[in-house]
């Protein structure tokens, strides 16, 4: 019997298996590879919705990523990012014993920035500071607070430009401010 020759092949990108279709726009070759291939959507969509919580919780004046918030944030699975950084592809420092940290900016110039980070970045939230006094910290207090001479102190306000307001002898910043900026950079 002679064989059709308008029957299409097409291969199944779960399994490998080469099939005929039934339809025209059938894609896998079974409801079994369907089924996989339906979960395996749902597990990537719940790996990036973790990702994008995770890369919002990010201050942006870190200026040091981990490895965890640095897949969270740029286009590159795990397994690419440990061997780039083997390779010293991407500059890595060692504060310690599984602490690795990763530069911003060398991530910037290797990697993409997921696309709903990049959206977030785009559209920033204007902030409003509550400069009211008993809302700030005086400089005093923040060096004492976090034990940092005034003149670093200083180096960082200006630095992270972070507002202050003068009354009196006093410069006052903002709690919020100096608290994330001394949460988030290591001393
Ligand atoms: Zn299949």
């Amino acid at each position: 019997m002679a064989k059709a020759n308008y029957h299409i092949r097409r291969k199944c990108p779960i399994c490998g298996t080469i099939f005929e279709i039934r339809t025209i726009d059938a894609v896998y070759c079974s409801h079994n590879c369907s089924a996989v291939a339906s979960k395996r959507k749902k597990a990537q969509e719940e790996k990036e919705k973790k990702y994008e919580q995770m890369a919002k919780e990010i201050p942006d004046i870190k200026e040091y990523l981990t490895a965890a918030e640095a897949i969270a944030m740029y286009c590159v699975e795990r397994s690419t990012l440990y061997r780039d950084i083997r390779l010293k592809k991407l500059p890595s420092v060692n504060l310690g014993q599984r602490q690795l940290r990763l530069k911003r900016s060398d991530l910037n110039e290797r990697y993409e920035l997921r696309k709903k980070v990049r959206k977030a970045a785009q559209k920033p939230i204007p902030k409003t500071y509550n400069m009211e006094p008993e809302n700030c910290y005086t400089i005093g207090e923040i060096s004492e607070k976090f034990r940092i001479h005034d003149s670093s102190v200083w180096a960082h306000i200006r630095k992270f430009s972070i507002p202050t307001r003068q009354i009196g002898n006093y410069v006052y910043a903002p709690k919020s401010e100096i608290d994330k900026l001394y949460k988030s950079i290591k001393l």
